[in-house]
């Protein structure tokens, strides 16, 4: 599985990869209804209570709160967010009149952009942090505020990562990770978010913070 082949590769994003590649071997392809989900969450987490650190090990999942009012810093979250993923991948979900920033499907925020060959180059699509839903995007454009200057829009990428590009604004000293898939096909976009961990902490660094934190809460 991709999770377990990035956690062997980076070893300074393995803890929170091989978590949630144990937590995908258990859920397997469970279609839970929304009702259902708080009791997979409480069973992910006795189930990964041994692998899990401290933070999480102790938090008490709660599924509707993190649907309704999310917060991702929430070392519960972590539960919340798996159990809801394996509902809202399956459930018949329409999010009345998004925003061009918001999740068509569910209403949640963007984890990532993914350049996704179209024509003669990329197309961008933003990723949901909940559902995984894709959805297209304007490129060079600041998912959170909009900004579109090519002054305040930049982009990074790193030695030895070619499949990704990182996106940062100066208007809102936002930034999100593209995942660009044709320098790696065999990419899966929110694994390989994980798998980030340096480029968090150098974004971190510059003031600036993810549009929406991952599973890791980076
Ligand atoms: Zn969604
Ligand atoms: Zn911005």
């Amino acid at each position: 599985m991709r999770a377990r082949l990035l956690a062997a590769r980076y070893p300074a994003s393995a803890e929170v990869l091989e978590l949630v590649a144990a937590a995908y071997d258990l859920i397997g392809d469970a279609k839970p209804a929304f009702e259902d989900t708080q009791a997979l969450a409480e069973r992910l987490q006795i189930a990964l209570r041994s692998q899990s650190p401290v933070p999480l090990r102790d938090a008490v999942p709660d599924v509707a709160a993190y649907y309704n009012n999310p917060d991702p810093f929430a070392p519960s979250s972590f539960f919340a967010r798996m159990a809801l993923e394996a509902w809202a991948r399956h459930a018949p979900l329409r999010h009345p009149d998004p925003a061009p920033n918001e999740c068509p499907r569910c209403g949640h925020a963007p984890q990532l952009g993914v350049l996704r060959p179209a024509g003669n180059g990329n197309a961008l699509f933003l990723a949901c942090s909940l559902c995984r839903q894709e959805w297209p995007f304007r490129r060079t454009t600041c998912p959170e505020c909009g900004e579109a200057d090519p002054d305040k829009v930049g982009f990074y990428s790193t030695d030895g990562r070619d499949s990704v590009q990182t996106q940062t604004c100066q208007s809102c000293q936002s930034y999100l990770h593209l995942l660009v898939v044709e320098k790696d096909l065999e990419l899966v976009p929110e694994v390989d978010e994980l798998s980030l961990l340096e480029l968090d902490v150098w974004a971190a660094e510059q003031g600036l913070h993810k549009i929406w934190p991952n599973l890791a809460g980076m």
